[in-house]
């Protein structure tokens, strides 16, 4: 895998490419890999980087386990996902469920996309259903534009240029849709996706199914309970406006084709990106 990595990294710099940087922002351990793991996937085989963040710990998320003790499972499980799926995921020292948009914790979002040098962000948008999931919307989009701000935070280097903002594909309608201006076939990696889910143990087998009252549909068996994960998200459809936009960029004949994709929406508080910015940073879309 490293060979092949390093094969591909060099494929690239051979053409004058530089690697595409990309930080993702969930507000828990498993909610980064929901919306991007199949994304992460492609661009770490193609050379690029990405780095997952969980701003909270994941303290809250489950019905019998609780505090150090699932935050320190929880934190196993991403780096278990970050394995499978070839990429970094750091973990914040949040509290799950009690996450606020402070001035603390925007900081905390800018030095790490400042860090990681990031060409592209991804969060959630702010009209999500959970305060966490919501929260860390607001903070991203706090943190946008800010980076390029040398006097804030001045301890950490300011990124030369913005990067392009993106939201996660979620299905809440007001105050308005969400709108997929990018769409990615996941066909060829959604076997990593279903690995990614999988290593989060604690939260697609035992907390999400409890929450859900359904734990008792959950098989013992590890890999028939990974077989019923990938029966469960299967069943997902995609949207036509998701249709419409994988065959904006992959053409009307794979594009219809596509069984599984991830979809992101523009922020308008970073960087605007032409198609062609966006075929750049998004080499897996083609030209
Ligand atoms: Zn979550």
């Amino acid at each position: 895998m490293k060979a092949a990595l390093a094969a591909a990294f060099i494929g690239m710099t051979a053409l004058g490419a530089q690697p595409i940087r990309v930080i993702a922002f969930g507000a828990h351990p498993d909610d980064c890999d929901l919306g991007a793991a199949g994304v992460a996937a492609k661009f770490a085989q193609m050379g690029n980087a990405v780095k997952f963040v969980s701003v909270t710990n994941g303290d809250a998320g489950h019905q019998t386990m609780s505090g150090g003790e699932l935050a320190r499972r929880r934190r196993a499980e991403a780096m278990e996902s970050a394995r499978r799926l070839g990429i970094t995921y750091e973990v914040l020292d949040n509290h799950d469920g009690e996450l606020l948009p402070t001035l603390d914790v925007r900081k905390q979002i800018i030095r790490l996309i400042r860090q990681w040098n990031a060409d592209v962000v991804i969060s959630p948008r702010p009209n999500d259903y959970h305060p966490d999931h919501r929260y860390t919307g607001v903070l991203v989009q706090d943190a946008s534009y800010m980076v390029v701000v040398p006097n804030v935070d001045p301890d950490t280097p300011p990124l030369h240029n913005n990067p392009v903002f993106l939201y996660y594909q979620d299905n809440f309608q007001r105050p308005n849709p969400f709108r997929p201006d990018i769409a990615v076939s996941i066909d060829d990696v959604y076997d990593k996706k279903i690995d990614a889910l999988d290593a989060h143990v604690s939260q697609f087998y035992e907390w999400l199914p409890w929450v859900d009252h359904r734990l008792e549909q959950v098989p013992k068996d590890p890999a028939e309970r990974k077989q019923w994960l990938a029966q469960q998200r299967q069943r997902r459809q995609i949207t036509p406006e998701i249709r419409a936009a994988l065959v904006k960029w992959y053409g009307p004949e794979k594009g219809n084709a596509v069984r599984q994709a991830e979809a992101f929406e523009i922020c308008e508080y970073g960087r605007r990106p032409t198609e062609a910015d966006i075929r750049r940073l998004f080499p897996m879309l083609g030209r």
